[in-house]
């Protein structure tokens, strides 16, 4: 008899995405001729950067041709990819990361999930609230949590963002194992400064902890006080691994082509207490269930950081900061007070409501779709989420119909 793993019962039923997708559905079911705009899901609007779209084309040409056709590919990604990610990327901010700790991949959320297979199971975790569930539903798959109730798990420390730390969590009063951090944040649209982060750092090296740094919406980050990558922070080249994406940064959503930093110096323990190289045991999983990200596609990703790459970068993101700015501007006037919408393509609104009632009315009356704040964790409740990522034209008509019908509520 095919057993099942039973961690699999103890996830929550119904994902966030799925609920809305129905909600949405039924609303369209009945008013087929509404205009529906999409404010919900954080995915991308706007097509390839140019010199990524080259860059792809000319990796395609280069496989019709057995001089330049490339077959299996390094499994950690080619070199020419890892070079200029550890240059512009990191040592540009001072940040000492060297190719060789480069791990390219197909996605920031596989890897953010996948990592937690390289920990014991009886590691204590820390994950904030509210929380991209991706680290918390892989860790429950892999039988770390314990059961849930009240909607949250017996088994996991929450670092709770609130109005009171500006969406930051403090650091635990328990000790714990493993931190899951990220920032720029997603749904916050929060962001840590270098002396928060440094916090951080310090308290995972005193317990020999690991924090697993989400980056993925770092290309928003305008304000240069603030850290890029957590590897601007002393001693964090110890006790951190971040993730980034091309996925925001470059509108690669569809193409697919993420990192993973490990750095040479991050060690993790036995249950003897002796230490071992967590890069090693990463490039182990790597190598084993990886095959490497598409020659093209890598390509693609190189030529953000060559020639006019930067600068169509920039622009791509200020097109949706713009969005954003106006968003937070709009709810600001409306009375609802926001975080983020600045340096981070998410406006996190208190909606002094209920957020799935909101969400109904935004629906229901204005035919818009943000996300339930309640969906990413108990301390979402009372908010909502709405991206930045659409198109211009449809953000300045959604928000007039916000206002519209909040004005009637
Ligand atoms: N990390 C965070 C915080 C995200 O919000 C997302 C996407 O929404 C991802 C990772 C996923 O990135 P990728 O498209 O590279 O899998």
């Amino acid at each position: 008899m095919i057993k099942l793993n039973e961690n699999y019962l103890k996830l929550k039923s119904s994902y966030l995405f799925s609920e809305i997708a129905k909600k949405v559905n039924a609303f369209k079911d009945a008013n087929p001729s509404a205009d529906v705009i999409r404010l919900g899901i954080g995915d991308v609007t706007l097509p390839l950067p140019k010199v990524c779209l080259d860059a792809f084309h000319k990796g395609v040409d280069d496989m019709a041709d057995a001089s330049t056709f490339k077959g299996y590919g390094p499994e950690q990604g080619y070199d020419f990819l890892r070079e200029k990610i550890a240059k512009f990327d990191f040592q540009k901010y001072d940040a000492d990361i060297q190719a060789s700790e480069v791990f390219v991949s197909d996605g920031a959320k596989c890897d953010s999930g996948n990592f937690q297979e390289l920990f014991s199971n009886d590691i204590t975790i820390a994950v904030p609230d509210p929380v991209y569930p991706v680290y918390v539903d892989t860790n429950v798959m892999a039988g770390r949590t314990g059961e849930s109730s009240n909607g949250r798990y017996d088994g996991l420390v929450y670092l709770e963002g609130t109005e009171e730390n500006g969406f930051v969590p403090d650091i635990p009063d328990k000790k714990v194992d493993l931190i899951y951090l990220c920032f720029p944040n997603n749904p916050t649209g929060a962001t840590a400064t270098k002396a928060q982060l440094k916090e951080w750092v310090d308290y995972a090296r005193k317990e020999k902890a690991l924090i697993l740094y989400d980056a993925a919406y770092e290309a928003f980050i305008r304000d240069e006080s603030l850290p890029h990558t957590i590897y601007e922070i002393e001693g964090a080249r110890e006790v951190a691994v971040e993730f980034r994406s091309y996925s925001k940064t470059a509108g690669f959503t569809g193409t697919r082509c993420a990192y993973t930093v490990v750095p040479g110096s991050c060690m993790i323990y036995d249950k003897d207490g002796s230490k071992h190289s967590l890069q090693a045991l990463w490039n182990r999983r790597h190598t084993t269930k990886f095959n490497g990200v598409s020659y093209p596609v890598q390509r693609a990703a190189e030529a953000i950081y060559i020639g006019d790459g930067p600068e169509q970068i920039r622009k791509l993101n200020d097109y949706y900061l713009r969005n954003a700015a106006l968003i937070r501007s709009t709810m600001t006037d409306l009375g609802l007070s926001c975080t983020g919408g600045v340096n981070s393509p998410y406006i996190w609104v208190k909606c002094n409501m209920d957020s799935w009632k909101f969400f109904d009315n935004m629906l229901n009356k204005a035919a818009v779709v943000c996300t339930p704040g309640a969906g990413f964790g108990a301390c979402g409740e009372g908010y909502i989420r709405i991206s930045a990522f659409n198109m211009y034209e449809n953000v300045q008509i959604a928000l007039k119909r916000i206002c519209d019908a909040l004005k009637k509520v």
